[in-house]
């Protein structure tokens, strides 16, 4: 046998269930490629659900994370550490916002971030004790704690993990009568993707955001954005709100935070809401460590250098105009902002990414009939061409 199936096999025999990955296995990578034990080289369309904006082992952030794993690794907040300061800095200049609150995966984050809000409707808007709601959209994908699983609309991500965290009420993703007619007095916060990623690249229509968010500044309601998928230039903007120019009262941001090398998420939000936490309210161990920080300083850093907001426009751009160019009665939509594209089908669209495997590119199917690309935002208009030759293969 070979050693990919013996390492799938092991991986199968002792690991949970909870995932239906290709049958590839990853064993180095760098940039946009990776390859599998037996030399196969592959071009990653995924990025690790946009983890990877920088490519894989971007040298700069391999660097970042050498220098700072000779000198200290995790402090935990008990002690002060002299990289989480200068990663506040820049991810408050990023953001536009005053505090920053760090924390290690998304659903962290996200979990954080309803904390925050509810504190904020209590001791800001005065909202009556354990009345605080908050309000969320169709089709949303926010991770996979029990509370943030709570107010998913998808019932195979809720099977049999009640009893549910109240508090929480779904209106149609884009639907802004729905939103007015939520909203009451007791409404903290309106909590959404600016594009739905997992949904499979669900673009609300044009306007929602912005007035979404005037609805919410008329109501004393804080718009708080879920821009872990979207952020960091994956959309062909800083962060995806740019695009209907709303500049949210507190982003969520994870992934590509992070670099591809360290999980790293936070929450950014003004004084007036992070100011809601005192000591022994919120934490985390690895939070805020030193080692996550001096990667995603780089990462930051890496962003600006090297234009990776406006690459993953341009190239977006082109890379979407040239899928619409494939002719087949397969595809029922391509839609998309900067490289965050998705190609919907009028069948399953698994069997396609097991095709475009076969052809040297790796990318997932999404909510069954949608196949996502989301490449490294580092990779070039002559990488792209090498893509689309062999996506219109499949097709
Ligand atoms: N929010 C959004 C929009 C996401 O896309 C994801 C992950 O896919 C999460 C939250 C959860 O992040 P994590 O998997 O790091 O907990």
């Amino acid at each position: 046998k070979s050693e990919t199936t013996n390492i799938i096999m092991q991986t199968e025999k002792y690991g949970a269930h909870n995932y239906h990955p290709l049958p590839i296995v990853i064993s180095r990578a760098e940039g946009v490629w990776v390859e599998d034990p037996e030399g196969n080289r592959f071009m990653d369309m995924l990025s690790a659900y946009s983890a990877l904006n920088h490519g894989h082992r971007h040298p700069k952030i391999i660097e970042a994370l050498k220098v700072q794993a000779d000198k200290v690794t995790l402090t935990s907040r008990a002690f002060h550490n002299d990289q989480l300061g200068e990663f506040y800095e820049k991810l408050s200049a990023l953001t536009g916002k005053s505090m920053i609150l760090p924390m290690n995966t998304g659903a962290e984050a996200v979990e954080t971030a309803l904390k925050a809000v509810r504190r904020w409707a209590y001791k800001v808007k005065k909202v009556p004790a354990n009345q605080a709601e908050i309000i969320v959209c169709e089709g949303n994908f926010h991770g996979r704690t029990i509370t943030v699983t709570s107010f998913s609309s998808s019932e195979e991500y809720k099977e049999d993990f009640g009893p549910f965290t109240p508090g929480f009420k779904i209106i149609p993703y884009g639907d802004l009568d729905a939103l007015k007619q939520a909203i009451t007095s007791n409404t903290a916060a309106f909590l959404v993707e600016p594009i739905q990623g997992e949904a499979g690249i669900v673009i609300p229509n044009e306007g929602f955001l912005q007035e979404a968010y005037q609805l919410c500044k008329a109501n004393n309601v804080l718009f708080v954005a879920d821009e872990i998928q979207t952020g960091f230039g994956r959309t062909g903007k800083l962060f995806s709100c740019e695009w209907e120019s709303v500049h949210p009262d507190v982003y969520i941001m994870g992934k590509a935070l992070g670099g591809g090398v360290f999980p790293i998420s936070a929450v950014a939000a003004n004084e007036d809401i992070l100011g809601v936490f005192n000591p022994g309210s919120h934490g985390s161990t690895f939070g805020g460590n030193p080692l996550g920080c001096a990667v995603a300083i780089a990462a930051m850093d890496i962003l600006k250098e090297e234009s990776l907001v406006e690459r993953s426009y341009e190239l977006g751009k082109y890379f979407i105009d040239n899928l619409r160019k494939i002719e087949s009665p397969d595809i029922k939509e391509v839609r998309g902002r900067g490289l965050f594209i998705g190609v919907e089908l009028n069948e399953q669209a698994r069997p396609y990414c097991e095709k475009m495997k076969e052809l040297g590119i790796l990318c997932k199917e999404t909510h069954e009939t949608t196949i996502r690309f989301a490449p490294p935002l580092t990779i070039s208009k002559e990488q792209l061409d090498w893509a689309l030759e062999r996506i219109k293969l499949v097709f």
